[in-house]
């Protein structure tokens, strides 16, 4: 089958034939038709520090995918031949403690699609049935490609009470727009984010920011002094990973203000602890999407009308990944999508 191969232990990423993949009593086989390119396929396709220490060679790589079931395992049940599917790319140990309580994105033993095992950048995957997502046929297949990013959104945006609320949100990614979105449809007041990147602040705008500044030459503090904010942010949701940003998150947030962390900043990064501390702030670290509660309100969200259509800015056939991958690496785009088929 084609496959998009991190074959080489050096910055890039190759077209090449491998072998369907086999699958498990307890495993479907998936014929993908769409995937979308996450930030990790880029460090992975960069061979920063992080890809270098982290990913096996060869890999498939890819974890965010749509797709149709081929194949079922003979212990499967519920689940059927043809059946549209996406599905979450962690897959966990199921023996751990917080597997067995039921708070499986708490597992310590997770395993990423497209990280430590075969990818879904390819024509076909292998994935435990259980991590399967089904789709009704309202969720289309450009929705269902986006899954994946979108958990960590909602995961993020839905840990914290949003209605009439002042939201903080660093980084206006595809995540952090699709934030936005998630904040304005759960009835946020003020939802302000911030960036360097004026492409992708006029595309949180579209996604109802009400206002997306850039933090080269806007302060925050007088965006809130324009919308006569006069305490703070309730809510923060940091997705940049930049340690700037985190900073001035955590000192423009109101008392008692909650705040999600979903980027990832260099490791030593240092953060002013008196304002955690006298502030009395709630911080909580966010990975991956909560199995399947978040799948479950995702779904629910496009369904009430959440439109994430803005965010998805480009669509490439799979021959021209070369191409999709600058555009992603550029920043000038939003979700770029690979088709298939
Ligand atoms: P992204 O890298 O596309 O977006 C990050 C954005 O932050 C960029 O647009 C960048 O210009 C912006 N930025 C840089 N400096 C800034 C500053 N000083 N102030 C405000 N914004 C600034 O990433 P993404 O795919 O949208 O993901 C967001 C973050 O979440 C990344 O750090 C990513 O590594 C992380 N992530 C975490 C998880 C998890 O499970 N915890 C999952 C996916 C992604
Ligand atoms: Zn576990």
């Amino acid at each position: 089958m084609k496959s998009l191969i991190k074959a080489k232990r050096e910055p890039g990423i190759w077209m090449d034939d491998a072998p369907v993949p086999t699958y498990g009593v307890h495993e479907v086989l998936i014929k993908i038709h769409k995937t979308a390119i996450c930030g990790t396929d880029i460090h992975i396709y960069t061979w920063d520090a992080w890809a270098q220490a982290t990913i096996p060679v060869p890999m498939i790589i890819g974890h965010e995918f749509f797709g149709e079931i081929v194949g079922l395992g003979s212990e499967v049940q519920g689940l059927h031949i043809g059946q549209r599917v996406s599905g979450e790319g962690h897959i966990t140990c199921g023996i751990c403690r917080n597997c067995r309580a039921g708070r499986q994105h708490l597992c310590r033993n997770t395993q990423g699609v497209g990280v430590h095992r075969q990818g879904c950048f390819a024509e076909y995957l292998a994935l435990p049935a259980s991590n399967v997502q089904p789709l009704p046929d309202d969720v289309t297949a450009d929705q269902a490609a986006i899954l994946d990013p979108f958990g960590n959104a909602a995961h993020c945006a839905l840990s914290f009470n949003l209605i009439g609320e002042d939201v903080l949100i660093t980084g206006a990614g595809p995540i952090g727009m699709m934030a936005v979105a998630i904040a304005r449809h759960a009835g946020a007041r003020h939802i302000v984010i911030s960036d360097v990147n004026d492409y992708r602040l006029a595309l949180a705008r579209k996604m109802g920011a009400t206002r997306a500044i850039n933090v080269k030459h806007t302060r925050l503090q007088n965006t809130m002094d324009e919308l006569g904010m006069l305490e703070g942010f309730d809510v923060g949701m940091e997705m940049s990973g930049n340690p700037i940003a985190l900073n001035d998150m955590i000192k423009t947030m109101n008392h008692g203000g909650k705040v999600a962390l979903l980027g990832i900043p260099p490791q030593e990064t240092a953060i002013d602890w008196n304002q955690v501390i006298f502030k009395g702030l709630i911080i909580k670290g966010i990975y991956g999407r909560e199995m399947y509660e978040t799948w479950y309100k995702m779904i629910a969200m496009f369904q009430s009308g959440l439109d994430l259509s803005s965010v998805i800015t480009h669509h490439f056939a799979v021959d021209d990944f070369q191409q999709a991958f600058q555009v992603m690496a550029s920043g000038q785009s939003g979700k770029v999508i690979l088709d298939w088929t």
